[in-house]
């Protein structure tokens, strides 16, 4: 064979985003925190630990933009339901909110102007889905493994959201129905609903908001109601521009609205906690606003809850019930128990013929789905560890799982207030937490049994007397066995100073004691 002529390569300009083969193997990043999520979470994160000095942190993104549930929940008539001016930032005020209740494009803006404003944009990455969250004992860290690549990290934030993964019934026959479906949270906007016989399935908070937007459109209107909501009138108007005007120009204004706001929610949770009973007042007047709007006594029946009012969330309306009792609706007080072509079949056995199927059933939030990426000391799942129910202490921190941060974690949740209130209380704890450690010279921190143990034993006690407890309900903050693993049972100013400091008895600290790759036990330093 004659021997092959090797000809020069041609020459190429290097792609500089290809990765040469002969490069080494690209380093795995070490950050000193790993944010997962970037919705009023890790967004707020962000900015507090700026604030705190720690610039070297990643905000993963899942999705290609901020806005976590502001982002993801475009439904028609989608807003807030607690006042905008205490439903934001502290550090952040916005004298432009142009409703009382802003709805979700005025919320999502919101919260991009943040992500500007604070500088946080170099530390975002989208489409950074975490898959795995795994402690590497050996060296004392988090080895975070996303959709774009890992990183290696001190500490991990998960503010991945309580409300963030869409939960559909699985349901026989749904995979055969030949019309539209979605979940209220991933609204399919090129679907025209006009004209269409269409079912909304739940009647919960976002489907509260859904069926009036949507009512008048609607060929027909079928819904589906397992168990009515309590519903309360709402106070919305547009804000005007003299509010506008001085909130801009006094920000003192501002921080008094927002106050009062605060104080009128503090007043209302003894009620919900500890009184139940002072609620029958608050649910003659959410049955006066229903009669107002309904004459149909069968209908009013339907609408009448038989559990007391604050067990399951109270919504906000004044167009619900004008929208249930309008002629083009139907409420079935029954769950959907069975999709048969086109048709759905009722609890009841009523049938009901639709085009298209929008549900309204809520969020995985008793099995937290970012729980079954986390493994821990020992390569122990969360999800394992959260078997019998979720627990944290102090909401933020679990035994096994050294420097992951929990934002609105275990009991953390509010009836009847802001979230971000709770939210900045947890950001209080983290930067606490960051900066004692750096303080005392260790590297990471995890709870002790015992702090725990104590921590829910006291607060599933408190709990026992709510009218989460009492009130003869079954709501989506209850585990299977009936315990309420999702809302706090106190003040919001009790959670704030519970989680104003980092108490060093209630934790071990962890020291890495080899530089960062090279593999030795951490040390247990006693306190
Ligand atoms: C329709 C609706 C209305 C609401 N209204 C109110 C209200 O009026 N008042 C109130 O107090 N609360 C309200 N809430 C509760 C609301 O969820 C919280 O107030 C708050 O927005 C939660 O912020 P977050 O950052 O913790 O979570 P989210 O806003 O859910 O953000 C979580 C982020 O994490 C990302 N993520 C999740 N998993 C991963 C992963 N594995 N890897 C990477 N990224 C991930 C998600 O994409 C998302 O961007 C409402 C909730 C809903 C659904």
């Amino acid at each position: 064979m004659a021997p092959r002529t090797k000809k020069p390569p041609l020459p190429v300009e290097p792609d500089p985003d290809e990765p040469r083969a002969d490069a080494a193997p690209q380093a795995v990043p070490h950050v000193r925190v790993a944010v997962v999520g970037s919705g009023f979470g890790g967004l707020g994160a962000g900015v507090r630990l700026r604030r705190a000095g720690i610039t070297d942190f990643v905000i993963l993104e899942r999705a290609d933009s901020v806005g976590g549930t502001w982002r993801d929940n475009s439904y028609p008539g989608c807003a807030c339901d607690v006042p905008s001016h205490l439903y934001s930032f502290s550090f952040a005020p916005n004298p432009d909110w142009p409703r009382v209740f802003s709805a979700q494009p005025d919320i999502r803006a919101y919260l991009e102007r943040v992500a500007d404003t604070f500088g946080l944009r170099p530390h975002l990455r989208f489409g950074a889905e975490v898959t795995e969250l795994r402690w590497e004992e050996e060296h004392t860290r988090w080895r975070v493994t996303t959709r774009v690549g890992s990183w290696t990290a001190d500490a991990v934030v998960s503010a991945a959201g309580p409300l963030a993964e869409p939960k559909i019934p699985d349901l026989p026959g749904l995979d055969g129905f030949p019309g539209k479906v979605f979940h209220s949270s991933r609204w399919d906007h090129d679907y025209d609903l006009t004209g269409k016989r269409v079912a909304v399935v739940g009647t919960g908070a976002s489907a509260v908001q859904i069926i009036p937007a949507i009512q008048p459109a609607v060929g027909s209107l079928t819904v589906f109601q397992r168990t009515p909501a309590w519903v309360m009138p709402r106070a919305d108007r547009e804000v005007t521009g003299v509010e506008k005007w001085l909130h801009g120009k006094l920000p003192p204004s501002g921080l008094l609205r927002r106050s009062a706001l605060f104080a009128i929610r503090e007043l209302q949770v003894d009620a919900f906690v500890r009184r139940p009973q002072f609620l029958k007042l608050v649910q003659q007047v959410a049955l006066r606003h229903m009669h107002r709007a309904v004459a149909d006594p069968a209908l009013r029946a339907r609408l009448t809850p038989d559990y007391r009012i604050g067990c399951k969330r109270i919504l906000l309306s004044n167009t619900y019930f004008p929208a249930l009792a309008a002629p083009n609706t139907e409420v079935v007080a029954s769950g959907l128990r069975e999709l048969r072509g086109s048709t759905l079949v009722a609890a009841d056995g009523s049938e009901h013929e639709v085009d298209a199927v929008v549900f309204g059933t809520g969020f995985h939030v008793t099995d937290l789905p970012i729980a079954e990426r986390v493994y821990g000391v020992g390569g122990m799942a969360l999800a394992e560890a959260w078997k019998d129910g979720m627990e944290a202490l102090r909401g933020s921190t679990v035994r096994g799982f050294p420097n992951l941060f929990f934002l609105i974690g275990p009991n953390t949740g509010l009836g009847n207030s802001s979230m971000i209130l709770m939210i900045e209380s947890q950001l209080n704890y983290l930067i606490d937490a960051l900066t004692t450690l750096d303080s005392i010279g260790a590297t990471a921190m995890q709870p002790t049994e015992r702090a725990q143990r104590q921590w829910n034993l006291e607060l599933q006690h408190r709990m026992s007397r709510t009218v989460w407890t009492t009130g003869g309900c079954r709501s989506w903050y209850l585990e299977e066995d009936g315990k309420n693993t999702v809302l706090w049972p106190s003040s919001t100013s009790a959670f704030r100073r519970a989680t104003r400091h980092v108490d060093l008895a209630e934790y071990e600290l962890l020291k890495r004691t080899a530089p960062l790759g090279d593999a030795l036990d951490p040390e247990v330093v006693p306190v």
